[in-house]
């Protein structure tokens, strides 16, 4: 028997987008034509967007809580890249006739169960039919304090560069996904699956490194890092030297370094990392471990800033790597 058809759209926002905008006051219940955001003094707004389409950003068969997941947190490492709180999120939904309501209800429960993990809601939106393929498009709004935002200009000569967490976990799940490498355990797999499907936006890192404005400069990795510390050094007028034996690995990427070291540039170049980069004084070091302590999130010193433009990777024998893929590219 072919599965229901979606019901009207006045239906759909009842029973799936109302009770995801309860958790936030300033939606109206979505009963009003806008939502009514409280503005606070002395502070900013820090807005993002962004767009994924079905067969370009994921599957039509992918699970639909994961994708919907997956774009909530991408947004929200935006709003961590910046240093911002969340205030919750706009969402525009563009559907063709055979999504069903049963990938609807799991979508839509997605979006819960991350809005529960990160204190956010659902401020509005909208959702239409499409010739075309599934559209989905998130604005994730947050603040700061006036003038605190953490930019990616600002970095200055003699800085340090640090990353958090791990890198290339998601980069080398893909590889995995593709067969293009092969890992032998199977709770590495996992492991690594996981960090590419629900990445963790670094919010409370960002936030505390504005509120002590340890940072000199910063954003968050979703193209890889070389790419995006490149767009951190052409905002800042920088170069970059970053020490590959310094990159934070977790142990399946080691143990598949170590078999292939020209996997190197899939850690360097492939994206989804959803980390945060940022420089900071050296002598920042000891409050920036502190921070690493206090938040239990690895942050790792990588390199330096020095005169110049681009980003040079070094290896430990002091011999440059060259990146072959500066980032992923969509067009
Ligand atoms: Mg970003």
């Amino acid at each position: 028997m072919a599965e229901a058809k979606l019901p009207g759209e006045f239906e759909l926002i009842a029973r799936y987008f109302r009770p995801l905008a309860a958790a936030s006051p300033a939606a109206l219940a979505l009963g009003d034509d806008a939502a009514l955001i409280p503005a606070e003094a002395d502070t900013e707004i820090v807005a993002t967007a962004d767009a994924l389409v079905a067969g370009v950003h994921f599957l039509p068969e992918d699970p639909p809580d994961l994708i919907a997941r997956k774009m909530l947190r991408v947004n929200l490492s935006d709003l961590a890249g910046m240093g911002a709180r969340p205030l919750g999120y706009l969402m525009t939904l563009a559907l063709p006739g055979e999504v069903t309501e049963d990938w609807l209800r799991r979508f839509a429960e997605g979006l819960a169960q991350d809005q529960k993990e990160f204190g956010i809601g659902l401020l509005g939106g909208d959702t239409t039919r499409t010739p075309g393929r599934t559209t989905l498009s998130v604005t994730a709004l947050g603040q700061v304090r006036a003038g605190t935002a953490l930019r990616r200009k600002g970095a200055r000569i003699g800085d340090a560069i640090w990353v958090s967490g791990t890198l290339g976990d998601a980069a080398l799940a893909l590889r995995q996904l593709k067969g293009e490498v092969a890992v032998a355990d199977a709770a590495a797999v996992r492991f690594l699956i996981e960090r590419y499907r629900l990445p963790q936006p670094r919010l409370l890192l960002g936030q505390a490194l504005v509120e002590a404005r340890l940072a000199t400069a910063g954003l968050d990795i979703s193209d890889g890092l070389v790419a995006d510390l490149g767009h951190l050094c052409a905002q800042s007028g920088v170069a970059a030297l970053v020490e590959a034996q310094r990159l934070p690995l977790s142990a399946p990427v080691h143990t598949l370094l170590d078999l292939d070291p020209a996997l190197i540039g899939t850690i360097l170049g492939g994206g989804d990392d959803y980390e945060l980069v940022f420089t900071a004084d050296p002598a920042a070091s000891e409050a920036i471990d502190a921070l690493a302590r206090g938040l239990r999130l690895a942050i790792a010193r990588i390199g330096c800033i020095e005169a110049g433009t681009g980003v040079r990777v070094r290896d430990a024998a002091g011999c440059e790597i060259a990146v072959e893929r500066g980032g992923y590219r969509h067009f």
